[in-house]
């Protein structure tokens, strides 16, 4: 096994898991294995048998509406949902002007684009996945000669001002080509704006099996600069567990030559093999927990995405779910594995058990501010 960043080999497994979850929380047929480079820094899953089909036909993330989108979080009793977080965030780093030449690369329905086109309405920007299901989407606010689907047109050499990329990297099997290939994309003295999860501050990046790439802050800079980019920002603040990235193509050709730190790459090491403890441990930890439930009736899940289908994918007997509970209206009303998912207003007053699938680094200060819990008298049980 080779790594996807610099080629070095990997080591043997750290994290290998009973049961899989994609990043649409289906269970998927296959261990995830997970192994580090101690190169580079860089920690990888094995790929998924049949990927390209997978992507082509399998992956719908948030197609369901429009205006369909995560909650990045709840402030002051304020939902903010991811689009517009990106947005400021990438309007606070970069500057776009109507006439700026702009690439969204993999970018799915691209509801950046879209709302960066309400903010500037002569904006034109270009589209590319690798799908066609987001044509509908982009028909809406792109022309149709400023998209493309599969293959990049050759007439799109050196053309951007800046390309993005939003979450697309971490599951792309050869990394180091696309961000080459996005490199010749640019103009020379073009950005490459980027946002990866960060495995370190968003862990169950490590559980999820269609993220192949994990990156860390070294694997990150050596992946960019072996592409030949000269790497301006990495920030691990602007977007809560992901690094935020500006990298530029030079204006003349560099020394596109990387070595690691040595000691940066071993202290990674070492978190990375405690959080791969962490999630081997918690099918286990879970599952004794859900004995002590069991005379207190059906329980609830509190988070319906990617921790909340992991908790119900590693319980005993899953049925004793209720219900999911969720913040997201985009979510409440759907169904997740055949549970309900609802409002924390409707948790049916006899649930006294509620396993709680947040984030294990901002869990407990979530659950002490849901409003419609205080007052009731209510287990939780943590990932
Ligand atoms: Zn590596």
């Amino acid at each position: 096994m080779i790594c996807n960043v610099c080629a070095a080999e990997l080591d043997h497994p750290v994290y290998e898991s009973e049961t899989s979850l994609t990043s649409l929380c289906d269970v998927f047929p296959q261990p995830t294995r997970v192994r580090t480079c101690g190169n580079c820094g860089h920690l990888q899953t094995d790929e998924i048998e049949n990927a390209a089909a997978f992507y082509d036909a399998d992956y719908t993330i948030l197609t369901e509406s429009e205006e369909e989108d995560q909650i990045y979080e709840v402030r002051d009793g304020k939902k903010i949902y991811r689009t517009e977080h990106q947005v400021d965030v990438l309007r606070s780093k970069l500057d776009i002007a109507a006439d700026t030449r702009i690439l969204d690369y993999g970018c799915a329905k691209s509801s950046m684009m879209r709302t960066l086109k309400e903010d500037e309405p002569a904006l034109g920007p270009f589209l590319y996945d690798v799908s066609d299901r987001y044509v509908p989407f982009w028909e809406n606010f792109a022309e149709p000669s400023n998209w493309a689907v599969y293959d990049v047109p050759p007439s799109w050499d050196s053309k951007f001002d800046i390309v993005t990329s939003f979450f697309a990297l971490e599951h792309i099997t050869r990394p180091a080509e696309i961000v080459g290939q996005i490199f010749q994309l640019l103009r020379p003295g073009g950005i490459f704006y980027g946002i990866v999860p960060n495995v370190l501050t968003n862990s169950a990046d490590l559980v999820v099996i269609d993220h192949v790439n994990h990156f860390t802050r070294s694997s990150l800079d050596c992946l960019l600069t072996t592409a030949g980019f000269e790497v301006q920002d990495v920030d691990a603040e602007a977007h809560r567990g992901a690094f935020v990235f500006v990298a530029k193509r030079p204006t003349e050709a560099t020394d596109s030559s990387w070595a690691a730190d040595p000691q940066e790459v071993q202290e990674t090491a070492c978190e990375l093999q405690s959080i791969a403890r962490f999630w081997g441990n918690a099918a286990a930890r879970l599952r004794e927990a859900e004995l002590g439930t069991v005379d207190g009736g059906e329980v609830a899940v509190y988070g319906a995405g990617f921790y909340g289908a992991f908790i119900r994918s590693c319980l005993s007997r899953p049925e004793r779910i209720r219900c999911f509970v969720d913040q997201n209206p985009f979510l409440q009303g759907s169904e997740l594995g055949g549970v309900p998912v609802v409002p924390p207003d409707d948790l049916p007053r006899d649930i006294r058990n509620v396993f709680v699938g947040l984030n294990p680094g901002h869990a407990k200060t979530i659950m002490e501010n849901v409003p419609a819990f205080s007052g009731r008298d209510l287990s939780y049980i943590y990932i």
